[in-house]
């Protein structure tokens, strides 16, 4: 899978949208990235954790023997799933409780266990890095990580192999210097499908 086809498939399915936004940050950017709106479509899923399950095997000549993925709950489920099922492994992942990353639900691994960590988006690369530990806490060992899209910046971003689908660098902003704004466009909250202007 080409990097242009992945961009062009978010494009049409509305995931990836340009306008003036305000992010969970606050900051605000020209585009937005929303990988529920690819991955509600199974068959979608399926053909992007086909996709990275290739990359991954090119990242190590085919040597990572991986045994289990981890994701971190919510972004990385559904991809997670689906590069566990093209790899030929378990699916398990993380969740927060009290505020840490955390195996729950009888969800374990071994000493023996080779682990690859499955994002969405990898921004920052901290919950990614969050969930590794969790894997490396087990005595595992975490063999690579990947994500559809990487927006780190970064060609490596975590301590492991990494692969990526994709990778996009949409600048940020500070509200109070954002050209956008200084334009008079209206700033939308993802999800909202409406303006800060308008209801609440
Ligand atoms: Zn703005």
């Amino acid at each position: 899978m080409e990097s242009e086809d992945v961009l062009t498939r978010f494009r049409r399915m509305g995931a990836l949208l340009d306008g003036h936004f305000r992010l969970s940050s606050g900051l605000h950017s020209p585009s937005y990235l929303q990988c529920a709106l690819v991955l509600q479509h199974p068959e979608e899923a399926e053909s992007l954790g086909r996709a990275l399950a290739e990359c991954l095997a090119s990242l190590a000549s085919g040597h990572l023997d991986p045994t289990a993925v981890l994701s971190p709950a919510l972004g990385g489920l559904i991809i997670g799933h689906e590069v566990a099922r093209a790899l030929g492994v378990r699916a398990i992942f993380a969740e927060r409780a009290e505020g840490t990353l955390t195996l729950r639900r009888g969800f374990d691994l071994a000493v023996r266990d080779r682990v690859v960590v499955v994002e969405d988006v990898l921004t920052t690369g901290l919950s990614t890095r969050e969930t590794m530990s969790v894997a490396r806490a087990t005595g595992a060992t975490v063999v690579a990580a990947c994500a559809i899209i990487n927006r780190s910046g970064s060609q490596s971003p975590v301590d492991v192999p990494f692969a990526a689908l994709t990778a996009i660098n949409p600048p940020t902003y500070q509200p109070d210097a954002c050209p956008l704004c200084a334009l008079g466009v209206p700033v939308v909250k993802p999800g909202s499908r409406r303006t800060e202007s308008g209801r609440g």
